[in-house]
C-alpha cells in the first residue's frame, strides 16, 4: 500500500482528501478478511483484473484468501485453465457450484469455506482502488452489526475507465427501493447530510445494491445469510437490506473505500427457468418481511401478485422462523425509522389498475420510459398494470406510480403528467391535480372543471358530457 503522501500525487485522484490523512489501527491488527467472488460466464480478462486489483491493493495480514466460487459456467477458459492459473497466485483458490443456481447459492457456497473472520463479496468485474479495505474492516471493527458497502464507482462499459469523480463538492448517493421492489440510487436527505460530522462518515443506507460489501462472519450468520431457495439474480438485495435494518443491524456506505464496477445496461445472464425467478425472489421476501405493505408491491407485479395469490413461491417458513427467532422489528417500523423519506402510496386505493374507455375500449398509457413532461397516449389494455397503472387515492389525485410518484394534472387545458405534489408532510394537492371519479363514469378534473376524453385516440380534456362514450371510463 503506497503511503497516502504517494496517493496525494496520484493522477487517478478519486480518494477524498479526508480520506488520504485516516489512519487505521495495527496493534492489534484489524481483522482479515475472505475475499468472495462469484462469477458465471465471466470474461477472463474482467475476473482476473478483478482479482488483480485485490491482490495489489489489499495489505497481505489483513487478506486471508480470495475465493472464486464458480456458478456453472460454460466456458472453457473458466474451467481448468482458470485453475492453473490461479495456483501461482497462492491465495487464490476455485470452487465450484456444479449446477446452475445462481449468485446467491454461489455466495452461500463461498461463504461456507471462507476461514477469515470477515466476509467480502465482490462482483467479478469490479476493480479495487487503493486503500479500499482498511476503512471498511475498520469500521465493522467498532461493531459488527454494520454491513459495509464501498463507494461503488463507474467502470466504463465500452472503455473501461474509472467514470472521473467530480472532485469538490462530490455528491454521495444511497441505496433505495421503489414499489417495484427495484433497487435505485439516491441523494442523501438533508437530516443524513447534517448527521455526518464530515466528508469521510459512514452514509447510513435504506438498501444496497449488494454486490460488493463486507460483513463479520460471524453476523452474517447471526442475521441468517441468504435465503438459499432464492434463484439467479434478484431480490436478494432488497431482502438483505429490510432484514439487516428490520432485525437489528445497520447498513453503511463508507466513502473512503473506494471500488470500481462495471455497470451493465442489460442483463448479460441466461436464466434457465425464465425470468420469472425474479418475481418468485421478491415475492419470498415481500412474503417475510413486508407484511400488509406487499400489497402495494403485488398491485405493481401482476405476475408476483399471481405467485402469491397461487402460493408458488416455495417455502417460507425457516424464514419467517428466524424473524421470529431474532425479533425483527416490522416492516411499518422500517419505513419509520430507516426511510422516512419513503413515500408510502395507499395500503388500499380507492380504485387502482388500468382506466379503460368506453369509447374506444382502450386504456389509458403514459407510454414508454416517461418520468413525467411526455404525452399520455391511448393503448390496447394488457392487463400487466406496468405503463397503464393508476391509484385514485384517498386525496384524489390520480397517480401513475410504480417508481416514481406522478400525477394527472390540467394545465392550460391539456393533460400531462408531472411529479405529485402530495408527498404526505405539510402537502396539498392542488386543485389542478385532484379529480372526482363521479358515478356517472365521467373523471373530473377540479382545477378546470373539464373532464377526461378519448380524442382521435388521444386522452385529451373537454367540457364534461356525461352522453359521450369517449368520456366514460372504468377502472379495469
Ligand atoms: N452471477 C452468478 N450467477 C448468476 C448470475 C450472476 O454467479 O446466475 C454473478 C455475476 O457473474 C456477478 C455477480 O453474480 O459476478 C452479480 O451479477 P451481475 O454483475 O450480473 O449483477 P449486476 O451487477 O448487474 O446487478
Ligand atoms: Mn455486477
Amino acid at each position: 500500500m503506497p503511503s497516502p503522501s504517494a496517493l496525494k500525487g496520484t493522477s487517478l485522484i478519486l480518494l477524498l482528501t479526508g480520506c488520504v490523512d485516516q489512519k487505521f489501527r495495527r496493534c492489534p491488527p484489524l481483522a482479515t478478511t475472505s475475499v468472495i467472488i462469484v462469477f458465471h460466464n465471466e470474461a477472463w480478462s474482467t475476473l482476473l483484473r478483478t482479482v488483480y486489483s485485490v491482490l495489489h491493493t489489499t495489505p497481505a495480514i489483513l487478506l486471508k484468501e480470495i475465493i472464486l466460487v464458480d456458478d456453472a459456467s460454460t466456458e472453457e477458459h473458466l474451467k481448468e485453465k482458470l485453475e492453473q492459473y490461479v495456483k501461482q497466485l497462492q491465495v487464490v483458490r476455485v470452487v465450484r457450484q456444479e449446477e446452475r443456481k445462481g449468485l446467491i447459492t454461489a455466495r452461500l457456497l463461498g461463504a461456507s469455506v471462507a476461514q477469515a473472520e470477515v466476509l467480502t463479496f465482490l462482483d467479478a468485474h469490479c476493480e479495487c482502488f487503493h486503500g479500499w479495505l482498511e476503512p471498511l474492516l475498520a469500521r465493522i471493527a467498532e461493531d459488527k452489526t454494520v454491513v459495509v458497502s464501498p463507494d461503488i464507482v463507474t467502470i466504463d462499459l465500452n472503455t473501461f475507465e474509472f467514470a472521473k469523480p467530480v472532485q469538490r463538492g462530490r455528491v454521495h448517493s444511497r441505496g433505495n427501493f421503489d414499489w417495484s421492489l427495484t433497487f435505485g440510487w439516491e441523494t442523501l436527505p438533508p437530516h443524513e447530510k447534517q448527521r455526518r460530522k464530515d466528508e469521510t462518515y459512514p452514509i447510513k443506507s435504506p438498501t444496497f445494491a449488494g454486490g460488493l460489501f463486507s460483513i463479520s462472519k460471524s453476523y452474517f450468520e447471526h442475521i441468517g445469510t441468504y435465503d438459499n431457495q432464492m434463484e439467479i439474480w434478484g431480490g436478494e438485495n432488497v431482502e438483505m437490506s429490510f432484514r439487516v435494518w428490520q432485525c437489528g443491524g445497520q447498513l453503511e456506505i463508507i466513502p473512503c473505500s473506494v471500488v470500481g464496477h462495471v455497470f451493465r445496461t442489460k442483463s448479460p445472464h441466461t436464466f434457465p427457468k425464465g425470468t420469472s425467478v425474479i418475481a418468485r425472489n421478491q415475492v419470498r421476501l415481500a412474503e417475510v418481511w413486508m407484511d400488509s405493505y406487499k400489497k402495494i408491491f403485488y398491485r405493481r407485479n401482476l405476475q408476483a401478485a399471481k405467485m402469491a395469490q397461487e402460493k408458488s413461491f416455495g417455502d417460507i417458513s425457516e424464514r419467517l422462523q428466524l424473524r421470529e427467532q431474532l425479533h425483527c422489528h416490522n416492516f411499518s417500523w422500517y419505513l419509520h425509522n430507516v426511510y422516512p423519506e419513503m413515500f408510502v402510496p395507499d395500503l388500499t386505493p380507492t380504485f387502482y389498475g388500468a382506466i379503460k374507455n368506453l369509447g374506444t375500449n382502450q386504456c389509458l398509457d403514459v407510454g414508454e420510459n416517461n418520468r413525467g413532461g411526455k404525452p399520455l397516449i391511448m393503448y390496447s389494455c394488457h392487463g400487466l398494470g406496468g405503463n397503464q397503472y393508476f391509484e385514485y387515492t384517498t386525496q384524489r389525485d390520480l397517480r401513475h406510480n410504480i417508481a416514481k410518484q406522478l400525477c394527472l394534472h390540467v394545465s392550460k387545458g391539456a393533460l400531462g403528467l408531472r411529479s405529485c405534489h402530495f408527498t404526505g408532510k405539510n402537502s396539498q394537492v392542488p386543485k389542478d391535480e385532484e379529480w372526482e371519479l363521479a358515478q356517472d363514469q365521467l373523471i373530473r378534473n377540479s382545477g378546470s372543471g373539464t373532464c377526461l376524453t378519448s380524442q382521435d385516440k388521444n386522452p385529451a380534456m373537454a367540457p364534461c358530457n356525461p352522453n359521450d362514450p369517449h368520456q366514460l371510463w372504468l377502472f379495469v
